[in-house]
């Protein structure tokens, strides 16, 4: 810290991606510090892309609200809102307030990397000590290397080498005490950043789904662990069950940090011998997340590029009306479309019908996976930069250690396989909840009387199926083999 600094002079606490006051290194670091602390967000317009998306901005508002509740209620200290170039605004407010310090946790998006290695410079330039923490992974993009001294490119080895690290370090609860700096700063109000939506006001089913901030991640973790981590294993592939723990968006935003849920889990595991048995696969599912993050950081263009530059020449078809059925969940496949109604209502879709929904559109409809992250990017109040570049590119086929392009989801046998009674298809298709289980996941094949019966009027109530699926993926498989005659014919000629 600048030694020049009189121990009056307060330090900025920067929150980013970790909305939390329990396990936040970067809070302990500040208050720590015996100095009086500004506590500030950043709205950063300046970012160059992936500004969020609207569910996204919708579950801000309400984090930001929360966390400012809490700093309050706690510490009578307030959350300065500022909005617009984070680079420029934090040494205008260290400048202006004499701040000594800026301690923030580290987040790992190439933008953002960016945007903190010169806000570093800059700050320390003027005399002002930056520290910077882990709050939001269990290892760090550089903290495990292939035995070459690489990055990994597949998962197993990569999770394998987390998995012989030590544990991760035990999470802390929040200090007891925090010095408010008491000069006035100036702010912005939340409400005129204009985060939900008005026009229309599109976010009931999400105000009626999700508890956005600290408590409710909690809340979360702690429903997750009494009534669902024991079936984890065997039921997290169900949509039509309620089995996974739905703590993405909280783990995104940083309502949660992933040491406190490996903490939970593991004291889970130790005190029953069936959420022991679950345990593990659950934590892999972490380890994805770790994963992604990992080729994010190593691989900055993962959200633009494939990350297998032979997928380039790959010949997608660009057809929006195709691309627009696929976003309102009329494609007529009812797995499909249940799932692209779930994630309009809810800003969230089981993983399952994720992948399901995903390979559609890329492989049946051909579209450039880009138009379906960038879809997601807009609608998942879980929306990542890189589990949602690296999944897309994982059921794509350009990504690393993906499924290969060859390997065609069969909507009609997923939904069979995965959501058997229809349940999961009734929910979020109701003008199909009175057809038969032997035709809810295949509507066109059900004989005139049962259609009548179930008060349902194929290409009026409900599409007929977009395309063929025999049909469709005869073509994609013809498109794959085009791509691979074209590498063939690239690598002859290099
Ligand atoms: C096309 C596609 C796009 C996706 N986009 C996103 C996204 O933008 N944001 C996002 O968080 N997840 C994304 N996922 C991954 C996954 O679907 C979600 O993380 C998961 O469904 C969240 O539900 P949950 O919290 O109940 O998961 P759980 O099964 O309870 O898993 C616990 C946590 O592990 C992590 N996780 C689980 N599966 C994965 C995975 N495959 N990749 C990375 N992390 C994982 C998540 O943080 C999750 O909260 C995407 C998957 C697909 C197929």
């Amino acid at each position: 810290m600048a030694d020049s600094a009189s121990s009056s002079s307060p330090v900025i606490l920067w929150f980013r991606q970790d909305l939390r006051l329990n396990d936040n290194p970067a809070l302990a670091a500040a208050a720590a510090a015996g100095r009086p602390v500004i506590a500030l967000y950043v709205l950063d317009t300046a970012l160059p892309s992936w500004q969020m998306g609207g569910a996204s901005r919708w579950w801000l508002h309400h984090a930001l609200n929360a966390l400012a509740t809490e700093l309050k209620r706690r510490y009578g200290l307030k959350l300065i809102l500022r909005r617009g170039d984070a680079a420029a605004i934090l040494p205008a407010l260290a400048r202006e307030t004499g701040a000594a310090a800026v301690f923030w946790n580290r987040c790992y998006e190439p933008a953002a990397v960016a945007r903190d290695t010169i806000l570093k410079t800059t700050l320390k330039a003027e005399g002002i000590a930056v520290e910077t923490f882990n709050a939001s992974l269990l290892v760090e993009p550089w903290q495990v290397k292939t035995r070459t001294g690489g990055w990994f490119r597949v998962y197993s080895p990569f999770w394998r080498a987390c998995r012989a690290l030590p544990d991760p370090a035990p999470p802390h609860r929040a200090p007891k005490k925090l010095q408010a700096f008491n000069k006035p700063v100036h702010g912005e109000r939340l409400d005129d950043w204009q985060l939900l939506p008005t026009q229309p006001d599109w976010a009931g089913g999400l105000r009626a789904t999700w508890q956005p901030g600290e408590a409710g991640a909690a809340a979360r973790l702690q429903a997750f662990i009494d009534d669902a981590l024991q079936g984890y294993a065997d039921g997290r592939d169900r949509p039509d069950r309620n089995l996974t723990s739905r703590l993405s968006p909280h783990l995104h935003f940083g309502e949660i940090g992933p040491r406190q849920v490996w903490q939970a889990v593991q004291m889970a595991a130790a005190e029953n011998s069936a959420a022991a048995r679950n345990a593990e696969t659950f934590l892999s599912e972490l380890g994805w997340r770790e994963f992604a993050h990992h080729l994010l950081f190593h691989f900055p263009a993962l959200p633009e590029r494939n990350f297998r530059a032979g997928f380039d020449a790959f010949p997608w078809q660009d057809d929006p009306a195709l691309l627009a059925r696929w976003q309102r969940g009329l494609t007529g496949y009812p797995i499909v479309d249940a799932g692209m109604r779930e994630l309009w209502l809810t800003g969230w879709m089981h993983n399952r019908v994720r992948m399901i929904a995903a390979s559609f559109l890329v492989k049946h409809l051909r579209q450039h996976w880009r138009h379906g992250e960038a879809w997601f990017w807009d609608t998942l109040v879980d929306a990542d930069l890189a589990n949602n570049a690296a999944s897309w590119q994982w059921v794509a086929g350009s990504g690393a250690d993906a499924a290969p392009y060859f390997r065609i989801f069969n909507p009609i046998l997923q939904g069979e396989k995965f959501d058997p009674q229809g349940g999961y298809v009734r929910r979020w298709l109701p003008e199909l909840a009175r057809l038969p289980d032997k035709y809810i996941h295949k509507p066109w094949l059900a004989p005139a009387a049962v259609l009548r019966e179930a008060g349902l009027r194929l290409g009026q109530d409900y599409p007929q199926p977009l395309v063929d699926h025999d049909a469709a993926r005869k073509a994609a498989l013809a498109a794959f083999a085009q791509l691979r005659n074209d590498d063939r014919q690239t690598a002859g000629a290099a």
